[in-house]
């Protein structure tokens, strides 16, 4: 072999982006508190407080290779932890909020967090799970109150520590971890590498993928606690973009407020979050001036082609992504192939509700039942799998080897049609979840709870269309004989362990659940039966 070993070995950690954002002295990122009011710094102020937060941390003893969880909104203290704890050799564990109690305790012991940082707004959730998992330390982002008893407050600390020199890292080493919802079990954890998404914030920032520029100003509405908000702050770290993190005020009135008043030139987040703007941009459409606004990307769940034309009514073009917590998330995006620049609306919206094609180093390929690969004609179906350098290979602590094949492709639970070009048009979902609202909802999981009641002989959870949150999930259940149970206590005795925003609206009595041959649920029927009534 003729190796080229007079090129640099150089390693691809996020440090090398950690220390180029020192260079946007004028690059604004703006972050609202939970009183809505915005606090204002640059891009090289944040690394320079990630170097005093990475000190702070050491003191508290975090070591590389430990685990920082967070547990805060889109807000610059997310984005200096972002930036400091891969740079400083640890890993940044990112908690989502909106899970139950129960679920955060497993997720947290799973991933061995030792130290936590946490929003004041964010306490009582904290408050939910902290008796199970020993944390280390507690630091408390504060923004009325001081610090409880026995926390630590995160600026306090900060202001204390001098500036960390970066060590040397391995771009193979951990740098970030998310988990994402089982089917049946529990969560999974997803540990990222710096190699991973260092070419993952290269590749979103291409012009024909998300497309971020220094000119560009983004708001990610999508959360900093799902996969990396997409890679949008890390591509605005190495590319140098505007950042505006519109904190816990997530209702169409502050986001639109906030894209007017920092002039967003892109914004990203979940089908639900537009579907509710659209209806206040429709409502008062005069009143919030857009023009600035290029795009909005838009993923976690399909695309209708009713929002993508109520945007074009207002002049924004919605772009539709899709990915997963297992893809770092970018794994396709949806743009306008250039032949179809000159087309009829019709086919360009025919293509645009489609989920896309693989952004540069992604492979796709999809099987059948049999495990063959299918036909890339835009009519076979089959299962999508995936692989590149920012997918999984396996998830943290052995668990689902079963989502990974034998010759190393990530197994995505989604059923597609390829065409020619590698644009794919997801058609169904072989995983057993409802997504509501772009959060995951376990249908497996909700069943044995339901059976666990003594009056509930068999329990079968679908999705079902929601025009709100995309899907809800609709129990159907079959009452043991001479008993009874009213939907409310059916209700009462899940709350235990969901979240409110988990648990079905809709029960439907039956007397048996349909089966499979093999004696599974026959869901496809249920669902049939039970998506166009909606009571
Ligand atoms: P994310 O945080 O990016 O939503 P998850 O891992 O929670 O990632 O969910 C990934 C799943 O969401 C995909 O496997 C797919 O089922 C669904 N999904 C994501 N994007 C789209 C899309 N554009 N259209 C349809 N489904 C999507």
């Amino acid at each position: 072999m003729f190796n080229a070993l007079t090129m640099d070995d150089y390693p691809l950690t996020l440090t090398a982006v950690v220390e180029r954002a020192q260079l946007f002295h004028d690059v604004d990122v703006v972050s609202r508190r939970p009183d809505g009011s915005l606090t204002r710094t640059t891009m090289a102020a944040c690394v320079q407080q990630a170097r005093r937060v990475a000190t702070a941390l050491a003191g508290l003893g975090v070591a590389a290779g430990d685990r920082v969880a967070t547990l805060l909104w889109n807000q610059v203290e997310h984005l200096e932890i972002y930036l400091a704890v891969p740079a400083m050799g640890a890993v940044v564990h990112t908690l989502n909020p909106r899970l139950h109690a129960d679920e955060l305790a497993f997720i947290v012991a799973d991933a061995g967090d030792s130290v936590i940082v946490v929003d004041e707004s964010l306490l009582d959730v904290f408050e939910g799970f902290r008796h199970i998992h020993r944390f280390t330390h507690v630091v408390v982002v504060t923004h009325n109150d001081d610090a409880p008893q026995g926390m630590w407050d995160y600026r306090v600390l900060a202001e204390r520590a001098e500036p960390m020199s970066w060590p040397v890292l391995d771009e193979r080493s951990a740098a970030a971890m998310c988990y994402t919802s089982g089917t049946t079990g529990r969560p999974k954890g997803v540990v990222y590498s710096h190699r991973a998404l260092v070419l993952h914030s290269l590749a979103a920032a291409l012009p024909d993928a998300l497309g971020v520029s220094a000119r560009e100003t983004l708001l990610p509405v999508v959360p900093m606690f799902h996969a990396n908000a997409w890679g949008l702050p890390y591509a605005s770290a190495m590319i140098g973009a505007r950042l505006v993190l519109p904190g816990p005020l997530l209702d169409p009135h502050s986001i639109l407020d906030l894209l007017v008043r920092e002039r967003v030139t892109m914004t990203a987040g979940v089908p639900t979050v537009w579907m509710g703007m659209l209806a206040a941009l429709d409502a008062e459409p005069q009143r919030w001036d857009l023009t600035c606004l290029d795009r909005l990307i838009v993923g976690g769940a399909a695309v209708s082609r009713a929002l993508i034309e109520g945007y074009d009514q207002h002049g924004l073009r919605v772009i539709q992504a899709w990915g997963m917590t297992e893809t770092a998330p970018l794994g396709t995006v949806s743009r306008l192939p250039v032949g179809l620049d000159e087309q009829g609306s019709d086919a360009q919206y025919e293509y645009r509700i489609r989920q896309g094609t693989p952004v540069p180093l992604v492979e796709i390929r999809a099987v059948d039942d049999d495990g063959r690969p299918i036909e890339r004609d835009d009519s076979a179906m089959g299962e999508l799998e995936i692989r590149g350098p920012w997918v999984a290979s396996a998830y943290h602590n052995g668990r689902g080897s079963d989502s990974f094949t034998a010759d190393g492709w990530f197994r995505t639970g989604d059923i597609v049609r390829i065409d020619e070009h590698g644009c794919i048009r997801i058609c169904d979902r072989a995983k057993d979840l409802v997504k509501s609202g772009g959060e995951w909802i376990s249908s497996v999981d909700l069943e044995n709870r339901l059976m666990g009641h003594p009056a509930v002989a068999e329990a079968a959870v679908i999705a079902v269309p929601d025009e709100r949150w995309g899907e809800r999930p609709l129990a159907a259940v079959v009452i043991r004989d001479g008993m009874s149970v009213h939907p409310d206590e059916l209700k009462q005795h899940l709350s235990a362990h969901y979240a409110k925003w988990q648990i079905p609206d809709r029960f439907e009595y039956l007397p048996e659940i349909p089966r499979t041959a093999t004696g599974k649920f026959r869901k496809t029927e249920l669902r049939q039966r039970f998506a166009s009534q909606t009571t």
